[in-house]
């Protein structure tokens, strides 16, 4: 069994077996033409279920030939054109090659005696970013595994810093359409249940001001503690930008930590066209970025930075064993010390990949694509009767939902769109995204792959549109 350690003995089997799998990936990315293959959890499940685990098959080609069958056959394949649905963006080589080398040295960031040089790398992505946004010169920062660790890790350091340790008295502000791990982490942070405010938004889905600075008044009257705004930049539903210079103005008008929640919006900050569009993010305590919803990254990869690097010491704390206090004087750089995490992936490695081969232009060139493509949705769609489209993008996300001429009743509209999406699901062709706004059913593309055309829309639509009708016909059936 030792031949399975990676070392100094097994160099030539570690080639075979890792080269094995990567042609099994090629020869699938070469064949697939349907993002999915529509197979059910009843079909899939019993062939996961009889597998013994206990019985292994001491063969790494049996067990690739078995992976086929239980895992690469039926994935969902985020690099498919005709793939519209969640914040999954296609990788980039670069940084799968970033993936496949990290995992085989298996660095851990937590401290230098476990990482050397990938401490430092990392500490170099980090600066790039808080540069690229703008924080200053006492800006810091650490990996995360995602925007919610990162937005969890935020608020920590803004409840820390906030006027009061009564967590039942502090207040969280967000827009209606803020991502959920904001109500999430204020319940894992100890506040109170009605802890975060939901400030609502405009028709452009941006959190309106003239509310939010209406709701602080309230707050500071009621005698509680604005803890943190949290501004998103790139909503998950809608991809809007709350107004950052305005929502800045009024944190600084009230002491307010400024949030922002960047972990799709992110992506501008390689963008060759589209910067200015979150201009304002300069001014935050604190900012979630997403390179894997943004930057063309492997899950994971993501990080949380910090206007005053000081701020990072509320995640602090010292080990005997790991990195003692004396550490920190004689500066040995240990990253633990600013992680909620311990042991922690070389996740910088893939970004540093990236940036290296193809550079942030390259990256941001990618990310301007989707904004495009989305606008050309958007003309799209607005000009097709057979659809209600709800905001016109700021980033790369459409919202939109079939609306059959002949059919009034909102309730039956919702049912053909959620069947709609469901079918098409099932047949593979394609997957989109739903979500409700005002209450009603509704569809999303989500895009994030240049490959993706206008023809490949123009297509999905037409299925979608299929398949509500189909559902219709045979309600109508049904009822007659
Ligand atoms: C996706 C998303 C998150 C959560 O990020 P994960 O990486 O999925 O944990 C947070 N905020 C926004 C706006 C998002 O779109």
């Amino acid at each position: 069994m030792r031949s399975h350690l990676l070392n100094d003995t097994t160099a030539e089997h570690y080639r075979r077996s890792v080269t094995e799998g990567i042609e099994r990936v090629a020869a699938k990315l070469a064949t697939t033409s349907r993002p999915f293959t529509g197979v059910t959890v009843d079909a899939l499940a019993p062939r996961i279920d009889e597998i013994d685990l206990d019985k292994p098959l001491l063969d790494t080609a049996a067990v690739l030939d078995e992976l086929e069958d239980v895992y690469l056959r039926d994935a969902v394949y985020f690099h498919h054109p005709r793939y519209l649905a969640h914040l999954n963006c296609p990788v980039v080589i670069p940084a799968v090659l970033g993936e496949a080398i990290l995992s085989a040295v298996n660095s851990s960031l937590d401290t230098w005696d476990q990482s050397a040089g990938g401490t430092l790398i990392e500490r170099k992505l980090i600066d790039w970013t808080t540069a690229r946004i703008g924080l200053g010169e006492n800006a810091d920062g650490v990996f995360t595994s995602g925007g919610t660790q990162s937005n969890l890790q935020a608020l920590l350091l803004a409840r820390e810093e906030a006027k009061t340790d009564d967590f039942g008295r502090l207040r969280v502000f967000a827009s209606e359409v803020s991502h959920f791990s904001v109500k999430k982490s204020a319940k894992l942070l100890g506040l109170s249940q009605d802890a975060v405010v939901s400030i609502p938004v405009g028709h452009d889905k941006r959190m309106q001001t003239v509310a939010l600075a209406h709701e602080l008044e309230r707050c500071e009257q009621d005698g509680l503690v604005p803890m943190a705004v949290v501004a998103t930049a790139g909503t998950t539903d809608f991809g809007s930008i709350d107004p950052l210079p305005e929502i800045a103005e009024l944190c600084s008008q009230y002491g307010v930590w400024m949030h922002v929640d960047a972990a799709y919006g992110c992506g501008l900050l390689a963008s060759v066209k589209y910067r200015g569009r979150i201009d304002g993010i300069e001014r935050a305590d604190s900012v979630t970025v997403d390179y894997h919803k943004s930057f063309f990254q492997p899950v994971s990869s993501s990080a949380v930075l910090v206007k005053d690097a000081a701020t990072l010491r509320h995640a602090t704390y010292h080990a005997e064993y790991l990195n003692p206090r004396r550490m920190v004087q004689e500066r040995i750089p240990n990253q633990v010390d600013k992680s909620l995490q311990t042991t922690r992936r070389f996740d910088a490695l893939k970004l540093w990949m990236t940036l290296r081969v193809m550079g942030a232009d390259g990256i941001g060139q990618l990310f301007d694509e989707v904004c495009d493509l989305a606008v050309e949705g958007w003309q799209l769609l607005a000009a097709d009767p057979r659809f209600d489209v709800v905001v016109e993008p700021t980033l790369s996300t459409l919202v939109f939902r079939y609306i059959p001429a002949a059919v009034t009743d909102p309730a039956e509209i919702d049912r053909a769109n959620l069947y709609a999406r469901k079918a098409l699901f099932a047949s593979g062709d394609a997957v989109v995204a739903g979500t409700k706004v005002g209450g009603r059913h509704y569809l999303k593309f989500t895009l994030l792959n240049p490959e993706t055309t206008v023809e490949d829309m123009s297509v999905v639509l037409d299925l979608i549109a299929g398949h509500a009708e189909q559902y219709l016909g045979e309600s109508l059936d049904r009822a007659s």
